[in-house]
């Protein structure tokens, strides 16, 4: 097959986070399951009712604009979109045609073009052969984000939709849920810069890709066959994993934009962007970079706190409950770290500090929060106990086995890693002589192994090593163990 160039452009809805409606008090509740709870006259596009804008919104997408570097419009308004359709009860959608709130602006090197804001239309449901119709959604504020065609893969589709994602909830303007059709991606699609075609109905990251990817190598195919392409829309089948015709271009709609002559048109300096600008939280890159630099995280580990929120924020205040017991810490039982001086071996201490952590978090707490069906913030595990467990572990009072065994009972029961050591007696025996006594009581009992250790089986120390920890019931460090036998078989 000829080598064919993909090029892909996105237009991508939000529904934003708000209190009430976009142009009435109406509440914004996604949750609502009632139907036509939340309406009133101006949602419902009652004659002679007027429309006020919700600063919210407008300040949502001013703050989206800033946080893709965009250049907020100075002088911006609302436009009417004319179309007959069920769930539109005004006939017209208020939207913004020529001049949108946000415009320019990049996200993953891709080319934002405009970010404007509208609003939403109802949900029709159809059943038992009726069609029902849903007006909460209607008037809800939706954010539209239309990118410049610079996408040439489903993956760099995917990548920047997740991206998207994860920065409206950071800056807490959208929970962008695909599957709950609060994100919405329209993909449009050519090859070769000819026939554009537009793909909707897609529900999930992985619809997207698997609608962009069928739709790549239809259009190659039909290229290659000789056919013509048509401009048009089509529906990603979930069920066929296929893209289906819905609307040619001769069908595309006149909406006859014009401006909302209910709606001045306004100045975004009103909504003072340099305040917003202020108010932004640190965003997703800025995280991402910051955790590989300060704690010395691989992209893959930083990223994985960078999307799981609270479990970056738990890491973070871990860190510095840990700074604050390590301080405590006697001199005399600071293992390893003060003993260099050594810039470099400083900093790899810190990272093996930091990566227990994550690791003791990300991992074993993940699993148990997993298991119990949990959420982290409501854990009976706080920053500050995880980080004591850290330092009992790092000042060698414990082994790793029993930093894991404990961590679970924190976890059942909430209780601080010291009065579970001194309930359960649980630490370390440092004595070696105690301990050379074990190594040799187990020498004596298992002549056999000893045998085989010294004819060059390895394994059999292993054994040894077992066998000893066993009656010291876990309590000694393996290398001490292995020191020990070493010294009485060489
Ligand atoms: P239209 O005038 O048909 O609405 P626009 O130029 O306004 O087209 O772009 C709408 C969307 O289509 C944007 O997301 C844009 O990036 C994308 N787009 C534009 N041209 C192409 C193309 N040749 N191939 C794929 N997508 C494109
Ligand atoms: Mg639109």
């Amino acid at each position: 097959m000829a080598d064919y160039q993909p090029t892909i452009g996105l237009e991508i809805h939000a529904e934003l986070k708000t209190r009430t409606k976009m142009f009435c008090d109406s509440l914004n509740d996604p949750e609502e399951a009632r139907p036509n709870v939340n309406v009133c006259p101006v949602c419902l596009g009652h004659p002679g009712t007027l429309p006020v804008p919700n600063r919210q919104a407008i300040e949502h997408v001013v703050r989206v604009g800033l946080a893709l570097g965009s250049s907020v419009s100075a002088a911006t308004k609302f436009d009417r979109k004319n179309y007959f359709y069920p769930d539109l009860p005004k006939a017209y959608q208020i939207s913004q045609y020529d001049k949108p709130l946000v415009h320019g602006g990049t996200l993953l090197g891709v080319r934002i073009r405009r970010v404007h804001l509208e609003e939403d239309t109802g949900t029709l449901v159809h059943a038992d052969g009726a069609s029902l119709v849903d007006y909460n959604r209607a008037g809800v504020p939706l954010m539209e984000l239309v990118t410049e065609p610079d996408f040439t893969s489903a993956e760099q589709v995917t990548d920047f939709a997740r991206e998207l994602q994860l920065m409206l909830r950071y800056l807490g303007v959208s929970d962008a849920n695909m599957e709950k059709g609060e994100m919405r991606i329209e993909a449009n699609v050519s090859l070769n810069m000819g026939t554009k075609v537009e793909l909707k109905n897609i529900n999930s990251f992985k619809a997207v890709h698997d609608a962009v990817t069928y739709e790549l190598k239809r259009q190659a195919e039909a290229l290659e066959a000789g056919e013509k392409l048509r401009q048009e829309t089509r529906g990603w089948d979930e069920a066929k994993q296929k893209t289906v015709a819905q609307r040619s271009k001769e069908e595309a709609h006149d909406y006859r934009y014009f401006p909302d002559p209910d709606l001045p048109p306004f100045e975004t300096a009103v909504f003072e962007p340099e305040r917003l600008r202020a108010g932004l939280p640190e965003l997703p890159a800025a995280k991402r970079e910051r955790f590989a630099r300060e704690y010395g995280f691989d992209p893959k580990q930083a990223d994985w706190l960078v999307i799981e929120k609270d479990f970056a924020n738990f890491f973070e205040d871990a860190v510095s409950e840990y700074d604050a017991w390590w301080k405590e810490v006697p001199d005399i039982e600071k293992v390893k770290r003060f003993k260099t001086q050594n810039a470099d071996e400083q900093k790899n201490e810190r990272i093996l500090e930091t990566t227990l952590i994550y690791n003791f978090l990300t991992s074993d707490l993940k699993g148990m929060l997993n298991v119990a069906g949990q959420t982290l913030p409501h854990s009976k595990i706080t920053p500050e106990k995880l980080a004591h467990l850290i330092i009992f572990l790092r000042i060698g009072k414990i082994t790793s086995r029993q930093a894991k065994d404990m961590l679970a009972t924190m976890f059942a029961t909430g209780d601080d890693p010291e009065t579970i050591m001194a309930r359960e007696n649980i630490g370390i025996v440092s004595d070696e002589g105690e301990i050379e006594r074990v190594v040799l009581d187990v020498i004596a009992a298992n002549p056999a192994a000893v045998a085989d250790y010294r004819k060059g089986k390895t394994a059999s120390l292993q054994f040894l090593i077992g066998k000893s920890m066993g009656i010291l019931k876990g309590k000694a460090r393996p290398d001490t163990l292995k020191q020990i036998f070493e010294r009485n078989l060489a």
